[in-house]
């Protein structure tokens, strides 16, 4: 099993002393300003728990709340404000936003966002210079995977991967992070034919899907490194206990609390895989320790500009 948390830390461990000699020769704290909007309760989690970390790590957060009711153009306002300001360097809008805002809601967030405060990676200018492989700032979830991978020394070079999930926040930037550290990709969606014989090719498989225990022991080459960055909020008894067996201690969690937060890849895997990052526990801490990195980067490069 791959540890999310104990990596993590090491990264944060390894972030402070450079944030300290930020803040001495800057005079303030690298800034991340995060904007929620609404009152989904998990993104409020989410949110106290990058602000915490950063507190932890010596960078000072801050969070602008939204109504659910706000208009997509008050939105906008908040980022042209917190790109304005001087002390934030990294902007970060939360996810998801209303229904009521609009299907292309976020899009129209990420292009605002100035591209030396994107800390998310999600600017078009910043998936171009990924795609040319000289991106600052990279999306932090699929750059946590690759130093969960590169931690544990899973080789990457001259590996066959397979990333199911080709969205424009996990599945691209994780196939292309991966194919500029030399390994050969396969990128695989709802469209892919016969899913299970193209992903058990792989010596490196990474599931962004959203499908609870979808990822069963037939998608996997035995002794693959498998990473689980997939979340679902289950609430189903049934879908509970195809995953989990009776007594299990996730079962009984289940059975306390009503839903459990489930990966892509179903239990069964972690006897055929080499290795596993789990969820939870495994690539939501990182995403986390990267969003402070790149702070941090973004901080360094503002003030090397002046
Ligand atoms: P998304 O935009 O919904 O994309 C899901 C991708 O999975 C799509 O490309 C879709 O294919 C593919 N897919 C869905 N069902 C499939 C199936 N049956 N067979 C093969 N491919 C299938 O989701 P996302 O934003 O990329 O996020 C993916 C998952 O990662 C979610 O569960 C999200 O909660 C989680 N996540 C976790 C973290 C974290 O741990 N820190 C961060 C970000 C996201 P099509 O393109 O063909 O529709």
């Amino acid at each position: 099993m791959l540890d999310g948390a104990a990596i993590a830390s090491q990264i944060r461990e390894e972030l402070r002393s450079d944030v300290a000699a930020f803040t001495a020769r800057a005079g303030r704290p690298p800034g991340l300003g995060i904007v929620l909007v609404g009152d989904d309760p998990a993104s409020h989690l989410y949110v106290n728990a990058k602000i915490k970390s950063a507190a932890e790590t010596g960078l000072h957060a801050d969070c602008s709340q939204l109504p659910a009711s706000a208009s997509l153009p008050e939105l906008l306002a908040v980022v042209e404000r917190l790109n304005q300001s001087e002390v934030h360097d990294g902007i970060l809008v939360q996810s998801p936003l209303p229904d009521s805002m609009g299907a292309d809601a976020e899009r129209r967030v990420f292009d605002v966002v100035r591209p030396d405060k994107d800390v998310d990676g999600f600017h078009p200018v910043n998936v171009g210079k990924l795609v040319q492989n000289r991106a600052p700032l990279v999306a932090c979830t699929p750059s946590g995977v690759i130093e969960m991978l590169e931690r544990s020394q899973i080789a990457i070079a001259g590996a066959r991967a397979a990333v199911i999930g080709r969205s424009d926040i996990v599945g691209k930037p994780m196939a292309l992070l991966l194919m500029h550290r030399n390994a050969t990709v396969t990128i695989c969606h709802s469209r892919t034919a016969n899913l299970p014989r193209v992903t058990s090719q792989a010596d490196i498989l990474v599931t962004a899907m959203g499908r609870a225990g979808f990822v069963t022991p037939d998608f996997v080459k035995p002794g693959a490194a498998v990473v689980d960055v997939g979340t679902t909020q289950v609430t189903d008894r049934a879908v509970v206990e195809r995953l989990f067996a009776p007594g299990s201690k996730r079962r009984d969690a289940f059975g306390r609390r009503g839903s459990l937060v489930v990966g892509d890849v179903h239990p069964d895997v972690a006897n055929v895989a080499g290795a596993l990052s789990p969820v939870p526990g495994g690539v939501g801490p990182l995403t986390i320790a990267l969003l402070l990195r790149n702070t941090l980067r973004a901080a360094e490069e503002r003030l090397a500009a002046r």
